[in-house]
């Protein structure tokens, strides 16, 4: 069984929603780097100071900050089960600093998920989306409502859009995406780690299709 993850994909795809069905269907560590700054952001730590401005804005959290996180995170015991990476790498530098980390740890990648999506559906995606303040779980406006209004179904929690999910905020984070992250498919593809899932078939899916490729 390959357990050790990367979700790739760019913003709106399904990375969190794939990553959440995973993580509970196979007790692995969902490491999601946005999540971990937006955590910090609300603690109000000087991390949570720092990539405020990066992240509202859309851009990419300098590199040497997001790899410092991850090696912390990534080198602990709980992660030896298996581990989601979620939102990183996404960056060349990054892609090498955890290539270099994974085997210092020995615990190597042993395999790259990746969601293919248009760029339509992404906007029509990310506008519509609604996470829960309290345990982050993904609803959608149209497609994933809540049973009750502004709700979450799993722990009541309140409902809210991200600051970073508007159009501005969007367009910048595709452009880094496309110049920064998505150049990162070669990488995996030569390394042969690479695997291409259509994210438009929907989230139950394309979570049956990855069960049965790590399980393979
Ligand atoms: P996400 O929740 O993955 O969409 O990430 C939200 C935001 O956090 C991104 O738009 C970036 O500003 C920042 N971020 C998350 N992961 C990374 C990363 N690997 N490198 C740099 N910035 C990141």
């Amino acid at each position: 069984m390959k357990k050790n993850i990367i979700l790739m994909g760019p913003p709106g795809a399904g990375k969190g929603t794939l990553a959440k069905q995973l993580k509970n269907y196979y007790n692995l560590v969902h490491i999601s780097t946005g999540d971990m700054f937006r955590d910090a952001i609300k603690a109000g730590t000087e991390l949570g100071k720092l990539a405020k401005g990066y992240i509202d804005h859309g851009d990419l959290v300098p590199d040497e900050v997001t790899i410092g996180i991850v090696k912390e995170r990534l080198s602990q015991k709980d992660c030896e089960g298996g581990f989601l990476l979620d939102g990183f790498p996404r960056t060349l530098p990054q892609a090498e600093a955890l290539s270099l980390l994974t085997k210092e740890i020995n615990r190597p990648i042993d395999t790259v998920v990746n969601l293919d999506c248009d760029e339509k559906e992404l906007v029509r995606r990310i506008s519509g989306r609604r996470v829960c303040k309290t345990c982050g779980a993904p609803y959608h406006i149209d497609t994933m409502k809540p049973k009750v209004d502004g709700v979450c179904d799993l722990c009541g929690g309140p409902l809210y859009q991200r600051a970073d999910d508007n159009e501005e905020a969007l367009k910048v984070r595709l452009s880094h995406y496309v110049n920064q992250t998505k150049p990162l498919l070669d990488y995996y593809e030569k390394a042969g780690l690479l695997r291409n899932f259509n994210s438009l078939r929907g989230s139950e899916q394309v979570f049956d299709e990855v069960k049965e490729f790590l399980e393979k």
